[in-house]
């Protein structure tokens, strides 16, 4: 047998059928278009229903197909045997040829039977193939297929079985298409087999061990199923195949498991080493490895495909896999949220095939890690409460009790966000089991309860009514004063106080459990409310005192702050643990590192707005801003670009300022004395009475070693300003937050400058940690450059310039070779001149020539024919065309001749050059030239 790469092998079953006019189709999404019964594309079949049904049509009547399936839902759900077996996964990628109204079950059959054995090599007596035998004798036995497998060259003739409708009929649906199918089974010889030392066992197609695997099914589409027992033929015969994909790639590369092939192989590389065990021991506790890697990759390709980890549907099977997955890291060791390391793994082994994957690798490994460390906080209060209840069903002994209640596993999942599947692994584990249907009814009356699927009334003024309503609610009962929330975003990080409000799905409640996305009103905030470009603050409210979950404590991962009318502010996020509820006493704390990183940005952007002025002049003002946790944004208005020269020096006067380390002041004043004092404030912005000023200031008496830079970066711009500016660096009206002293800033880049809008520019810039980051990656592909380029970082620059005059070179000294090989090319040709009405006519290609030589060799040409001579020089789409003088008196002109071969271009009437149509052939246009010189020729 032939070794081949999965990605080979995928690419082998495509190219094959595409050589046997098949169009290669992308995989459709795992979100199925337009389908409401079903949660996600579970076969290959899902997007080409309306197809079979006749209600769509195609360009195309035969299609070849990598599809991504999902099998963890609904009527195919495989989850159970994920990770315990070696050949079913959630996500996997299913193989499929198609063939709409066209071709039938003699080529399908061959065809499948000619990739399989001479194309793969796969031995055609390990073979068989299965037929349909209706079990109920109804339907026809399908003689044709067993015929057509019997007929194929080298195929064992005993090797075909039939089957009844449990295994070869397969259906759509209740009623519509139908018909028989037949399937390709490998036997992979009896060393395979799990059951060798049970009694009695015998190896069979279709059996219990893993010596016969089923690789792919072949179904022909004949019936169209009227009633449970009415089938008509249908007008058009249609095949729809499926082949597991990382089944035949395991069996191509003779292993005996689909985790042992190339496609898992990085995944479990990461696995590995991050717990230090080797391959042996690795697979003497398999089940973990391919748990962990099979559900990583679901969860990638999911999120790829925009589903999240959530609390419903789709959302909810995103969250149970990664869960799944971090609860089996436990069992190897793994701790720290690992998930977005076996990730990358994923994305390195599929990006190429499947570039969503590429382009959302952010949001998948964001995603992993956020759900990853959320579990965290809960998985071990919510395991050991499901220990109590399990201890408690094996002491009452009763026998109908071996099962968990339903409604148990669902508060599970409410307060500690235990999924169901996590839960019945737990009990199977220890020889019990969890009530399904019972955690199902639980769930679904949870969701009518809350108010689940109704929309949010977050548009315009309704959303503002509904809040002034819970104020003046609120404000009746003494909960809040007539400023309704205090708000204090300067000195309050932590602030506590009591739930006043809970808003869920648009609507007030009294109470939110795990994984609602819940609004809360509290008397009092630190959270900052996104204004003035700076962005929302981000943080968690928590249950006080802290309660374990078992006491009644909660937790809310707070993502966004708003102000939905005056006088009240309120914060949306996800439970992430407990059921919080109206009346508890909580605390609600800032993620303060990430406010940190924003209010470098805030601080960095004042630095900036100044420095632009001395740079650029008074006009540079502020048009637009964002200050964000990773980077700020500043728009400001500047007729045209910066120069590099501009751009160097706004980056090292605020890199000095910041060395600096002056002082960053705030302080309340009346709008107008600020102004008249020279703050800074904005045009169309609108202040209050009385304002808050941001001032930077040198630290009077102590010029540190950077301010003498500032000053002589300053006096180069004017004298007076210079002084001026030493007493107030910055000084501006501003409502964001900031640091206190400019050296927190760390460090400031400028990472773009481009244009906006007509006269206003931007800026992107990074500071503190994101400037180093920066600094990081920038230096990893510098020392890459130098490694690929040999040579130290400080000599890249010498080295490329080197290496571009080395091409340059090369460039010259190929054109030479080209010019030379043409010119003999030529030469041979000059001998295939015509004769057309006395005329030497010469039509000729010369292939990866450029219009430059084309040119030589036409003179080429003048000199052998300097009368009575016309001649078409191609190459590609390149086309020139040289007539003779006497010939140009006679009516023909070189343009007219480019212009009759079906090309455009011009020129002089004795040389003119120009391009024919792309979709045109050279030879055929080529050809044209001597009827043309014919027709113009007087
Ligand atoms: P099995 O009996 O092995 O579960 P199936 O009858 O459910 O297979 P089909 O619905 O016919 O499978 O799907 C077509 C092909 O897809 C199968 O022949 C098999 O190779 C592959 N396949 C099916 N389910 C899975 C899965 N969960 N993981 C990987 N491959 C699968
Ligand atoms: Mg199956």
């Amino acid at each position: 047998m032939k070794t081949f790469t999965g990605a080979q092998i995928r690419q082998t079953f495509i190219d094959f059928f595409v050589e046997h006019g098949h169009t290669a189709v992308p995989s459709s999404s795992l979100v199925p278009g337009g389908d409401a019964t079903l949660l996600f594309t579970n076969s290959g079949m899902v997007q080409f229903k309306d197809v079979f049904l006749g209600t769509d049509k195609r360009p195309y009547k035969r299609a070849v197909d990598s599809q991504k399936c999902m099998r963890v839902a609904g009527k195919h759900n495989d989850l159970d045997d994920v990770g315990r077996d070696d050949t079913h996964h959630t996500f996997f990628e299913m193989l499929g040829n198609w063939s709409f109204g066209d071709y039938y079950k003699k080529e399908a059959i061959a065809w499948a039977w000619q990739l399989l054995t001479d194309v793969w090599g796969l031995k055609k007596s390990n073979l068989w193939a299965t037929v349909f035998k209706d079990d109920k004798g109804n339907v026809p036995t399908d003689e044709e297929a067993a015929g057509f497998w019997r007929e194929q060259p080298g195929f064992m003739k005993e090797n075909v079985l039939y089957f009844g409708r449990k295994d070869n009929f397969w259906e759509m649906a209740e009623l519509g298409p139908c018909g028989p199918c037949s399937e390709v089974h490998y036997d992979r010889g009896i060393q395979y087999c799990d059951k060798q030392d049970v009694p009695g066992h015998v190896c069979r197609v279709n059996g219990d061990c893993t010596r016969y695997l089923e690789l792919w099914n072949l179904v022909f589409i004949q019936y169209n199923r009227l009633s449970p027992d009415k089938l008509e033929p249908l007008p058009a015969t249609h095949v729809d195949t499926g082949m597991g994909f990382e089944r035949i790639v395991s069996v191509l590369q003779d292993v005996d498991s689909n985790y042992k092939t190339d496609l898992f192989a990085k995944p479990l590389d990461v696995l590995r080493s991050l717990t230090g065990n080797s391959e042996k021991e690795m697979l003497a506790d398999f089940t973990p490895y391919r748990v962990i890697a099979d559900h990583t990759r679901s969860a990638a390709f999911l999120i790829a495909d925009g589903v999240v980890p959530g609390n419903v549907g789709r959302n909810y099977v995103c969250r149970m896999i990664i869960r799944r997955a971090a609860r089996f890291g436990t069992k190897i060791g793994l701790k720290e949220p690992f998930l977005a390391k076996v990730a990358e793994a994923v994305i390195a082994t599929y990006g190429t095939f499947y570039p969503e994957l590429e382009k959302s690798r952010g949001a998948i490994l964001d995603n992993l890690t956020r759900e990853e460390i959320r579990f965290a906080r809960t998985v071990e209060s919510g395991t050991a409460q499901l220990q109590n209840l399990l201890d408690g069903i094996r002491k009452s002994k009763s026998s109908s009790a071996s099962k968990l209640d339903g409604q148990r596993a669902f508060d599970l999942y409410a307060t500690y966000g235990l999924p169901f599947e996590i839960a019945r692994d737990i009990a199977r584990e220890q020889g019990l089991d969890v009530d399904e249907v019972g955690f199902r009814a639980a769930m679904d009356e949870h969701r009518i309860a809350s108010g689940g699927g109704k929309a949010m009334g977050k548009m315009g003024g309704e959303d503002a009514e509904f809040f002034t309503g819970i104020l003046k609610d609120l404000q009746r009962k003494g909960r809040l004063d007539e400023h309704g929330v205090e708000y204090d975003p300067y000195t309050s990080p932590r602030v506590e106080g009591e739930v006043l409000a809970l808003i869920l799905n648009g609507q007030i409640v009294q109470s939110a459990s795990f994984g609602d996305e819940v609004e809360v009103i509290l008397p009092k905030t630190g959270f900052y409310v996104e204004s003035g470009g700076q962005i929302s603050d981000e943080g968690f409210i928590r249950s006080l005192p802290p309660f374990s979950v078992e006491e009644g404590g909660w937790e809310i991962e707070i993502t966004d702050v708003r102000k939905p009318s005056a006088g009240i502010i309120v914060h949306s996020g996800e439970v992430i643990s407990g059921q919080p509820k109206v009346g508890d006493q909580v605390i609600a704390e800032v993620d303060m590192p990430r406010r940190h990183d924003i209010m470098r940005n805030h601080t960095a952007t004042h630095l900036m707005h100044a420095a632009l002025h001395q740079v650029l002049g008074p006009h540079a003002v502020q048009a637009g801003s964002l200050v964000a946790p990773d980077r700020l944004r500043f728009d400001f208005n500047h007729p045209e670009a910066m120069t590099p020269g501009q751009i160097e020096r706004v980056e090292k006067i605020v890199n000095d300022a910041i060395a600096a380390d002056m002082e960053v002041i705030s302080k309340l004043k009346a709008r107008e004395d600020a102004i008249a004092e020279g703050a800074m404030a904005l045009f169309g912005e609108k202040y209050g009475e009385t304002v808050r000023t941001i001032t930077i200031t040198p630290l009077s008496n102590k010029l540190s070693p950077g301010m003498s830079e500032i000053s002589s970066e300053l006096a180069m711009v004017t004298p007076t300003a210079a002084v001026e500016q030493l007493e107030k660096y910055s000084y501006e009206l501003c409502g964001g937050t900031h640091i206190e002293r400019t050296s927190d800033v760390g460090a400031f880049l400028i990472v773009s400058e481009g244009s906006a809008a007509a006269g206003v520019r931007r800026i992107e810039a990074v500071t503190g940690r994101g400037a180093y980051e920066l600094i990081a990656r920038r230096f990893k592909t510098l020392k890459q450059t130098a490694s690929i380029l040999k040579s130290s970082i400080e000599d890249i620059p010498q080295k490329a310039e080197s290496l571009q005059d080395e091409i340059a070179d090369l460039k010259k000294e190929l054109l030479s070779l080209r010019t030379q090989s043409a010119l003999s090319t030529f030469n041979i040709q000059l001998s295939n001149v015509q004769t057309v009405k006395g005329a030497a006519v010469l039509a000729v290609e010369i292939p990866n020539s450029d219009a430059e030589t084309l040119r030589a060799l036409a003179d080429k040409f003048r000199e052998k024919y300097p009368k009575n001579g016309a001649a078409v020089l191609a190459s590609g789409i390149t086309v020139i065309s040289v007539v003779t003088e006497d010939l140009v008196k006679r009516n023909l002109k070189a343009g007219d001749l480019i212009a009759a071969i079906g090309g455009r271009g011009g020129g002089r009437p004795n040389l003119a050059q120009g391009s024919l149509p792309v979709d045109l052939k050279v030879s055929e246009a080529l050809a044209k030239t001597a009827e043309a010189v014919k027709e113009k020729l007087k």
